[in-house]
């Protein structure tokens, strides 16, 4: 079996007690993750303190290191698409419903964009003899904890502007799908100086341990809002920068005048993708009374048809539910939904076996003050909720802790896009959802985050403002 060893000041360090990450489709073991200790964890944030000296120096070596980084990641796609898969459960081919090689090839992407991207200082108009900029400075070590849903975007998205920025990191992979990350570290060490980029694994109080190290200047986590507070409050202690992202109870609005077969698939895919696991994916679909039956039954019709299997299978477009955990809470959720007389349209099981498979779930005859459609369930299974008035619809919308994304659907785009000012959401579409150009910002509201993610702003949160005023004698 195949040990997976950590990056800590660019070597591989291995460590005696460790653990069998399964395959979630079939619950065969994948490979051994090692587990840090807490000495291993203070060798790589020192190691990290100490390479920032440098590498926070030259802009120039950090951009060309960058694309250094998406070169190696394209050279091993397959390679890491496939063992995404393995661990993830996701399909190593299915872009139209989320695959490990679109995951992969994302993360090439995010180094070259944030290679590009122009930091340059901004120099504010001032008296003739001074001048005054306003520069980005970086923060000094980066902690940085990612989830088991995109264990390899999600973990780019977060370490390419750390570096970019003149940041050192030490990151956490899910203790779930921790491999592909490991794997990572590995490789880009090829690119990076020593202590640049560490990686390290544990299951159960690394991540307070790095969010509570005095060394560490920036903390970024995405995961579930419980624990988004836990890494606030340690947080506040030592006045450390965080950015959280912390999941969403998404709503789709669908008003009465829509064609229903165009829409459909995009809003199944906007919920399935990933089996469900994508925190700003569809959660709840709000639909006008008069179109109610139709969307359900098309929805439905849609989730019948689909493959769930084997992440390996080149004939599946849904993979399982990635670990135990979120498997029993889906299924708890979707129970509870039928026993509080919710009509299944489509699944409403689990699918009998080894893995964490569940049938893609429409729940009808539901409203708020289900579970299903007042938490959010992060599995394939989707609420379908009717409403009368626009007026209605929005305020139900809003009335969750969480406050990710959301999108309305209408014939009339205009009608449409009178709405999206109403809405309590981040990002807002119409006629759309799950559209996330590289240069646009990501932030939740409410529960769902503090901070933004993606595009030029993703870039400034690892960093703090200097202002330089020079005055010429
Ligand atoms: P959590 O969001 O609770 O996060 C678990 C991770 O946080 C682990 O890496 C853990 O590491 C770390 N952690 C735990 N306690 C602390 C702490 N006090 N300080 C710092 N880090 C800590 O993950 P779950 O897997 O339990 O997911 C539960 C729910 O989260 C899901 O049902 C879903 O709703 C949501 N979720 C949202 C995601 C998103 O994209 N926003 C992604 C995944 C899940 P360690 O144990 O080593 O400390």
């Amino acid at each position: 079996m195949n040990q997976f060893s950590m990056t800590i000041n660019g070597s591989r360090v291995s460590t005696s007690s460790g653990y069998d990450v399964l395959n979630p489709s079939t619950g065969e073991v994948v490979g051994r993750a090692p587990l840090c200790s807490p000495q291993q964890l203070g060798a790589a944030v020192e190691a990290a303190d100490r390479a920032y000296r440098t590498w926070r120096g030259d802009e120039s070596v950090r951009r060309e290191t960058l694309r250094a980084i998406a070169g190696i990641i394209r050279e091993h796609a397959a390679e890491l698409a496939s063992l995404l898969s393995l661990e993830q459960g996701k399909p190593v081919t299915s872009p139209e419903l989320g695959d490990a090689t679109t995951e992969i090839e994302i993360c090439a992407m995010y180094f070259d964009y944030y290679a590009d991207l122009d930091l340059s200082p901004e120099i504010l108009p001032s008296d003739e003899g001074s001048r005054i900029a306003i520069h980005r400075r970086p923060l000094g070590v980066a902690a940085l904890i990612t989830p088991w849903n995109f264990p390899a975007y999600l973990s780019s998205w977060k370490v390419a502007p750390a570096l970019r920025a003149g940041n050192t990191v030490v990151l956490k992979p899910s203790e779930f799908t921790p491999l592909t990350v490991l794997r990572m570290g590995q490789l880009f060490s090829q690119a990076l100086p020593p202590g640049v980029f560490n990686v390290v694994a544990g299951d159960g109080s690394l991540g307070q341990l790095m969010t509570t190290h005095p060394l560490v200047r920036k903390i970024s986590f995405t995961g579930s809002t419980v624990t988004g507070k836990k890494v606030a409050a340690a947080a506040a202690q030592d006045l450390k920068r965080v950015t959280l992202e912390l999941g969403g109870n998404d709503p789709a609005i669908v008003l009465d005048d829509v064609d229903v077969d165009q829409i459909a698939p995009q809003i199944f895919n906007a919920s399935f993708g990933n089996a469900g696991q994508v925190c700003t994916n569809i959660k709840r679909v709000y639909v006008h009374r008069s179109k109610y039956d139709e969307v359900v039954e098309a929805l439905a019709e849609l989730a019948k048809s689909v493959r769930v299997g084997d992440g390996h299978d080149p004939q599946t477009q849904l993979g399982p539910i990635n670990n135990r955990p979120q498997f029993e809470r889906v299924r708890d959720l979707v129970n509870d939904a039928k026993s509080s007389g919710a009509r299944v349209a489509a699944g409403g099981s689990a699918i009998e076996g080894a893995g964490f498979f569940f049938q893609p779930t429409i729940l009808a005859n539901v409203s708020d003050g289900t579970r299903i459609v007042d938490e959010e369930q992060f599995g394939p299974a989707l609420p379908i909720v009717s409403f009368d008035t626009e007026e209605e619809a929005v305020a139900r919308a809003n009335n969750s802790h969480y406050g990710l994304t959301a999108s309305v659907w209408s014939s009339d785009s205009t009608r449409a896009a009178s709405l999206l000012p109403q809405l309590e959401s981040g990002t807002v579409w119409t006629n759309a959802h799950n559209r996330f150009p590289l240069d646009q910002p990501f932030a939740g509201q409410k529960w769902s985050g503090i901070g933004a993610e993606n595009g030029r702003d993703g870039l400034l949160g690892y960093t703090q403002i200097q202002v330089t005023h020079e005055v010429h004698g």
